[in-house]
């Protein structure tokens, strides 16, 4: 279980991101609108949903479903959708139970869920950017997952800002166990995803370029090594 206050003081990312978080074309599932933990949702809401839309420059509908309903996409994970489907919204991310209740079943896993939000408001933000049209047109498919990790951790930068006590080495740790050891695969290897939020780390330390749109295309530069 979590709150606003332990948002604040937790300081560990024990748990592992699952590697199987994807974009999708549409999710047509029943999205719920809580996840049964009102607390929490608050929280998150506040703390990480709020400040991603603005830091990002989006404004995706948020929910969570049951993975069993929609074992298409797995039993653990989360999705971001170009479908509107909350009104005065645009693209949603939905957040599956098991993979939320796993994370919150782990001291520090609100941190990765934290990260989990991140990665997909990036695939939101990619949606609307001509570097997703390069990305898939002239690189390996797995680069647009790097390209959100890039991303991603350009926030959780800024958030660790906002929250002193997250410690940014464990979530590197935790982000090395993600991705295949060797095979690039739809993910890319673990040596790519850390490059990767390293990567973005680096961009957000540098304040007067800290810009959503300047990472993006920092991003596009940093996979376009994958080039083939
Ligand atoms: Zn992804």
């Amino acid at each position: 279980m979590i709150s606003e206050v332990k948002f604040q003081r937790v300081a560990f990312l024990r748990a592992t991101i699952p590697n199987t978080l994807q974009g999708v074309r549409s999710f047509q599932g029943e999205i719920l609108s809580g996840s049964g933990n009102t607390t929490f949702d608050v929280a998150l809401g506040s703390q990480v949903l709020v400040p991603l839309a603005r830091e990002f420059g989006v404004n995706p509908g948020f929910g969570y479903y049951e993975e069993a309903h929609h074992l298409e996409y797995g039993d653990e994970n989360a999705l971001a959708s170009t479908l509107t489907r909350v009104a005065d919204t645009r693209g949603t991310i939905v957040l599956g139970l098991n993979l939320l209740n796993k994370f919150l079943a782990i001291p520090g896993g609100d941190f990765a869920v934290m990260a989990i939000c991140a990665h997909e408001f990036a695939h939101i933000k990619q949606y609307g950017l001509d570097v997703k049209h390069a990305i898939e047109n002239g690189l390996p498919p797995y680069c647009i997952e790097l390209h959100a990790d890039f991303l991603a951790e350009y926030f959780i930068r800024i958030f660790s800002e906002r929250v002193p006590q997250t410690r940014l080495q464990v979530i590197g740790e935790q982000w090395s166990k993600l991705g295949h050891p060797t095979k690039t695969g739809s993910h890319g290897t673990s040596a790519q995803r850390v490059k990767a939020i390293e990567a973005g780390f680096e961009f957000a330390k540098r304040a007067s370029s800290r810009n959503v749109d300047a990472a993006s295309s920092a991003g596009y530069q940093h996979v376009s090594q994958y080039q083939v």
